[in-house]
């Protein structure tokens, strides 16, 4: 059971619109357990849009169209399906009448142009707009749905959940079972990975694995799917436990999960409270575990201590040492850490120093270089790091090494 979506406008084939509603409706089928035969962006251009709906009608059981269904000249996706189609167009009165109301209600000055959202292809069914002025309409090639909704993302999502997976649902009989489950990793690079289960059995009939790199971290997304719910379960089961089996030190999540709600979660268990000092991050850390609802419970502090005066002022780091060894070392990072556990009066304590550039580096400290430090009740560790990206990436990723460090520590994993 395959369906083909085709998004329409100028805005999407210039570069100057994202296409979102692809995505957003490809989720939503595969979520059904329809299959996604192929998706097509054309501009509001009538060869275009024609060449697009035969394409697509020709190797899909449904179709799903978006765009073009404005007021506006330029909109001609009404206009182009229904000649594409053979169909002459009408106005409907009840639509037309419905939308003069609703002008009338918002204060709205009605122009002649808005009578083009009432015209329609002959025969064609009326999919409501709940949330927008231009409806949508459905019509039918063969036994193949086709569905054409507006472009704007909220109608468009709507109107597809309310009016057109029911119409989907009444005209297709066949569905396949469908379970997902997203594996995330972290610390592994994806070749690096695909070698480490390229060893393991994962070959089950119905079942795929995509790799999903989201900087700094790799998802696994295991899709199972086939007519036997039992089967399909099953089978997503083997195959993430096969992979569990390869993989386990560099999962730390599923699905919905995030680094910083993980160590959220093992701080709140353990009953453990939390400072951090923040040089090179910037206060990211602190800002991710803020975003975890409830972090108020486990995290005392978050300093950023940018210059040497505020490593010294607010953590206790003497300047002897920072003159010494650099504010960029092991020595500071670690005293860093220290500092804020000591003057927090937390369970744990854990900071960053770094050199994200592009200037700042020197022959023994590139830039790139950071260091991050972990004290707890069992001592005070620190890595260093060299990492080779723009400042944004070195701060995500160096946030990120952090909360690693503290989740493998509360898990009681030792490099
Ligand atoms: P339209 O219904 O073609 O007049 O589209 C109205 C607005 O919705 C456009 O100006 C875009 O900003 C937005 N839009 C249209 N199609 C898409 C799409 N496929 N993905 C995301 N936004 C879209
Ligand atoms: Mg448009």
């Amino acid at each position: 059971m395959n369906i083909g979506i085709l998004t329409i406008g100028n805005e999407l084939t210039s570069g100057m619109t994202q296409d979102t509603n692809s995505s957003f409706i490809a989720r939503e089928l595969h979520a059904q357990g329809w299959g996604v035969s192929a998706v097509i962006t054309v501009g509001d251009d009538r060869d275009a849009i024609g060449g697009g709906l035969d394409y697509l009608l020709g190797i899909s059981d449904a179709l799903v169209v978006t765009g073009g269904l404005g007021p506006t000249a330029d909109d001609i996706t009404t206009a182009a399906v229904a000649s594409v189609f053979g169909l002459d167009l009408y106005t409907d009165g009840a639509v037309l009448k419905q939308l003069k109301e609703r002008f009338d209600r918002l204060n709205i000055p009605w122009t002649e142009n808005n009578a083009k959202q009432a015209m329609f292809p002959e025969g064609a069914g009326i999919i409501d707009n709940p949330v927008g002025i231009a409806c949508g309409f459905s019509l039918e090639r063969g036994s193949k749905p086709v569905a054409v909704m507006p472009g704007v993302p909220v109608e468009a999502g709507k109107m597809f959940s309310d009016g057109v997976i029911p119409l989907f649902r009444d005209k297709i009989s066949y569905r396949e079972h469908i379970a997902k489950r997203t594996i995330k990793t972290f610390g592994r690079t994806e070749s690096r990975i695909d070698q480490a289960l390229s060893h393991e059995n994962l070959e089950i009939p119905g079942v795929s694995i995509g790799f999903y790199p989201r900087f700094p971290e790799i998802h696994l997304v295991v899709t199972s799917r086939g007519e036997d719910r039992n089967n399909v379960e099953a089978n997503l089961r083997v195959t993430c436990e096969r992979i569990e089996g390869k993989l386990h030190r560099y999962i730390f999540g599923y699905d919905d999960d995030t680094m910083e709600g993980v160590v959220a979660a093992f701080l709140t268990d353990r009953e453990l409270t939390l400072s951090i000092a923040e040089s090179c991050t910037g206060g990211l850390i602190t800002d991710r575990l803020t975003d975890v609802p409830g972090s108020s419970v486990f995290l005392e502090r978050g300093v950023v201590t940018y210059s040497n005066t505020s490593k010294v002022e607010l953590l206790g780091v003497p300047s002897s040492i920072i003159e010494k060894h650099g504010a960029v070392s092991e020595e500071v990072a670690i005293l860093m850490a220290e500092g804020v556990k000591r003057l927090a009066g937390t369970d744990i304590g854990l900071s960053t120093t770094g050199i994200a550039g592009p200037a700042g580096g020197t022959g023994g400290k590139p830039v790139g270089t950071v260091f991050v430090a972990l004290s707890t009740g069992e001592g005070t560790t620190c890595r260093r790091f060299l990492f080779r990206w723009d400042r944004r990436r070195i701060k995500e990723i160096s946030s990120q090494i952090a909360l690693n460090m503290l989740r493998k520590f509360l898990i009681g994993v030792v490099d």
